[in-house]
């Protein structure tokens, strides 16, 4: 393990990762200094409990980097651009992220990680794993932006046999060490192009995650770049590249056969060549891009050994989080549903593939993005659309563009009452049998704290329109 004893580390950013990983370092005898952009009441308290520790934090400034910096460990989210790193690589001081820390952090025996990116479908893929995992009989969690967090995992006190690890394209970009056992990308769309700087540059941080890979590579049959960066990744010997498909499965590949969920790559009688492993129905739900996320979970169990037994009583027993593809309530023959994760417009595609006819209640913070192909590959599903946010001028040309039929009703307001409009107009646009789907395609920054507040906006504005 890594010798942290008397090291000057600098650490960037507080928060979520931030505060535990300086405690890490300290705790291992390092001289920990924190730097953190923000001033605000909840940076000072955490201030304050960290310098209680003899932790030097430094707030309101994290550009200028500390005298005598040998280390840097950042926040996911602090873009590469930033002064510190800059004033970091001219004096040849290393940057590692939350991961990265927690991978050198790990002990003798530690368990191995099975890795999941992707644009979307991370947090539901890495669960269906973890819980398939658990119908193993293993020791396990579901560890990354969700639950445990990877600091934890590694230094509590649960022992774990495997874990299920989501990363971010973030998170990998700063973590060049990172060995998995075995890793899935799901899928590849634009998304955080403005922190990442290039489609390409997101590539490649994504393709990290197959660096090194012992087991398996899983890529997406369907998604040619993931294939890709699974032949550009320098692997170990005898790791083997596992595709999954919606459709009939080629040899080394898990796919769909009759509503049977079947696998051709690791099949345990040699006699047959295709394992039955469960059927689409116990998908929850069983949507095609969720089908196909459970592909990529039964993909990397299977690759760690698990029988096909486990696979179906672990995808039965999943149950999907809040704000994504939820049910809410109908109203007058209207279904009302939740899917305010879908923050980019990879996402929105699926779950806008998911209904017709659809009143779409979508816009926010585009990062980036542009719509027209969300736009035309979704306007014949359309009914109408409400637009909310701050960006929500980029999706309104994209429907001038390739919907011009279909009428659109343009919000201006972006305060957190404007969802209740929102819903109201959309309520007096859907006609019986219609959904009223809130799919943003945008992240939720400009009007909300993050994706949750803005769902549970939505769902509080559909119960007061019921009631
Ligand atoms: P992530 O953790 O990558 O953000 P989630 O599992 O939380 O992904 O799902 C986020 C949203 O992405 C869902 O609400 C759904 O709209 C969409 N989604 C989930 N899986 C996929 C997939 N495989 N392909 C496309 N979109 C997906």
């Amino acid at each position: 393990p890594f010798d942290f004893q008397g090291k000057h580390v600098t650490v960037a950013g507080l928060g979520v990762s931030g505060v535990p990983a300086a405690k890490a370092l300290h705790a291992r005898g390092a001289a920990v200094t924190v730097v953190n952009d923000g001033d605000d009441a909840r940076a000072r308290a955490q201030a304050e409990e960290l310098r209680a520790l003899g932790v030097t934090v430094r707030l309101g400034d994290g550009a200028t980097l500390p005298e005598g910096t040998g280390l840097i460990v950042t926040a996911p989210g602090w873009q590469p651009g930033k002064p510190l790193f800059l004033a970091a690589r001219e004096a040849g001081v290393p940057v590692w992220g939350d991961v990265e820390l927690a991978w050198r952090l790990r002990g003798p025996g530690a368990a191995p990680w099975l890795a999941v990116t992707g644009t979307n479908g991370k947090t539901t893929t890495v669960q269906m794993l973890a819980a398939i995992l658990k119908a193993a009989g293993l020791r396990t969690a579901a560890v990354g932006n969700i639950g445990v967090s990877l600091l934890d995992a590694v230094l509590g006190e649960e022992t774990y046999d495997v874990l299920a690890v989501e990363l971010s394209s973030y998170q990998l970009h700063w973590a060049p060490s990172l060995r998995a056992d075995s890793a899935a990308v799901l899928n590849l769309a634009p998304d955080h192009l403005d922190w990442h700087g290039s489609m390409e540059a997101y590539a490649a941080d994504k393709g990290r995650i197959y660096q090194g890979n012992r087991v398996a590579c899983v890529y997406n049959a369907a998604d040619r770049l993931t294939e890709d960066l699974v032949r550009e990744a320098d692997v170990e010997e005898g790791c083997r590249a596992v595709g999954f498909t919606l459709g009939t499965p080629a040899p080394s590949q898990l796919g769909v056969v009759d509503g049977i969920l079947v696998d051709r790559a690791f099949v345990e009688d040699r006699h047959k060549n295709a394992q039955e492993l469960a059927e689409v129905s116990d998908v929850n739900p069983p949507a095609p891009h969720n089908i196909a996320n459970a592909l990529a979970a039964a993909a990397l169990a299977r690759a760690f050994g698990v029988p096909a037994t486990a696979v179906r009583d672990g995808l039965r027993a999943f149950r999907p989080d809040a704000h994504r593809i939820t049910h809410v309530a109908d109203i007058d023959g209207v279904a009302y549903v939740d899917d305010s994760k879908a923050t980019n417009t990879h996402a929105a595609e699926a779950s806008l593939a998911a209904y017709e006819p659809i009143v779409w209640i979508a816009g926010g913070l585009a990062k980036g993005a542009t719509f027209d192909e969300l736009v035309a590959k979704s306007a014949k599903r359309l009914r109408a659309a409400v637009l909310i946010g701050a960006d929500r001028a980029l999706i309104r040309d994209a429907l001038a563009r390739h919907a011009p039929e279909v009428p659109v009703v343009d919000l201006e307001r972006t305060d957190t009452g404007a969802m209740l409009q929102a819903v109201t107009e959309a309520k007096r646009l859907a006609q019986p049998g219609d959904t009223v789907l809130l799919a943003p395609a945008c992240a939720s920054m400009d009007m909300f704290t993050n994706y949750n507040q803005r769902g549970d906006a939505f769902a509080e504005a559909v119960r007061e329109l019921g009631a």
